[in-house]
């Protein structure tokens, strides 16, 4: 089989991003994603507005997104803090915005290998070139490759990459619901062990997503009981429970969610969104930062001839970016979770509000046009 100029794995917004602007400047791109568009995914669907200038730009911005102006939290006990968000987002199901991009890709001409995993990459030096083994037992050969496999893929265990082997605590959990609650705010409520997230989507449906304890669902044998017992001693987010109209059937569900470090680039392979590292979901930006991040290496890819000017210069850009604002990220979560932190959490937001905005502002970026 001929040489393909560039493949990417995983079709998230990572890897439709960067897709879709190679694809636009003439590059020949092949996407190759387990799945097939359009699904559901575990995501609190709240988008931040750095990369709103850019999708409009680029003819990427969804149709009907819920603007979203007003940050609320609400501590273990129950008290409220509200602020107004600096930049702002909007609210999208990644079951909508992930098929529009799908869709925007087919347009400029990427070929999509749909419900197919990729396995393995092997790279070849001299000239560098690469192997892409995948599970229909076809092995690709490709000039480039991009990897944008989000958080955790069973590619990241073939490719030896360290994190792999640590278990994490974490599950996450979402649902969509309809609910009598304000559309333009993205509420962050906590609970034992974890925090939920509730804004609205789409067509008046509300996104409810919680990062939880792994340990909790072990204990209490099931999400409902679990939700009982630790959600609900918030009673905020009882009331939310009690009141919404569940529109799955049972809740998207995940686990092994990993904060640790990871390389923006692993043996010549340039790493994309969580698959280069994952910023802790209560900032709200790792779409913002899987969307960055597919711009960069497409400017890279576009800017230089030599594979080993374009990894640097994406290593470089990624870490100049992105390196300090996933660890606030994950320094932010601590006040998270647990009675006495989240309460100065609340008490911050209501007493300091310039301070709370500045944590804020550091894992944020600029405009992104
Ligand atoms: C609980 C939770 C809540 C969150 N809430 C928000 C939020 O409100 N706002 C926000 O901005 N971010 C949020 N995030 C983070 C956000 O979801 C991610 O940062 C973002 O989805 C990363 O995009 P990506 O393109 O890197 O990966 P993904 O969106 O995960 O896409 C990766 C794709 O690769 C495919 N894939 C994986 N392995 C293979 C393989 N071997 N072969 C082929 N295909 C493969 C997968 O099927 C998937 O489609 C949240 C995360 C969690 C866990």
């Amino acid at each position: 089989m001929a040489q393909k100029e560039i493949v990417i794995i995983g079709g998230g917004l990572a890897g439709l991003v960067s897709a879709y602007l190679l694809a636009k400047s003439g590059k020949k791109v092949w996407v190759i994603e387990k799945k097939s568009y359009p699904f559901h995914r575990v995501c609190g669907e709240y988008v931040s507005n750095e990369v709103k200038p850019f999708l409009i730009k680029e003819g990427l911005f969804p149709e009907n997104p819920t603007a979203i102006t007003k940050f609320r939290l609400s501590s273990l006990s129950g008290k409220i803090a509200e602020l107004p968000l600096d930049m702002g987002g909007f609210g999208i199901s990644r079951y909508s915005f992930d098929h529009f991009l799908y869709l925007r890709c087919k347009e400029v001409g990427v070929h999509f290998q749909l419900q197919t995993q990729a396995l393995d990459v092997k790279v070849k030096k001299m000239p560098l070139n690469f192997s892409v083994f995948l599970d229909t037992g076809e092995v690709w050969d490709a000039g480039l490759v991009l990897g944008a496999f989000g958080k955790r893929s069973r590619i990241d265990k073939a490719m030896n990459r360290p994190f792999i082997e640590e278990r994490s605590a974490y599950i996450g959990v979402k649902y969509h619901v309809r609910l009598d609650y304000d559309t333009d705010t993205v509420a962050l409520h906590n609970f034992e062990g974890g925090y939920c997230g509730i804004n609205a989507v789409e067509n008046g449906i509300f996104n409810i997503c919680y990062l939880g304890e792994r340990a909790a669902l072990k204990k209490f044998g099931n999400i409902p009981a679990m939700e009982r017992e630790v959600l609900f001693k918030n009673p905020r987010l009882k009331a939310i429970f009690e009141n919404g109209e569940f529109l799955f059937d049972k809740p998207e569900v995940i686990n092994e969610i990993n904060f640790s470090n990871k390389n923006p680039v692993e043996n010549h392979v340039l790493m994309l969104g969580d698959a280069a590292g994952m910023i802790t979901p209560l900032c709200g930006n790792g779409m913002a930062i899987a969307i960055q991040t597919g711009r960069m290496a497409a400017a890279s890819v576009l800017k230089y001839a030599n594979h080993l000017d374009i990894e640097q210069a994406y290593s470089l850009a990624w870490i100049s970016t992105f390196k300090q604002r996933l660890s606030i990220g994950r320094g932010v979560q601590k006040l998270f979770g647990a009675s006495l932190a989240s309460d100065f959490a609340v008490s911050l937001v209501n007493y300091f509000p310039f301070f709370a905005r500045q944590i804020m502002k550091q894992t944020h970026g600029e405009d992104l046009v």
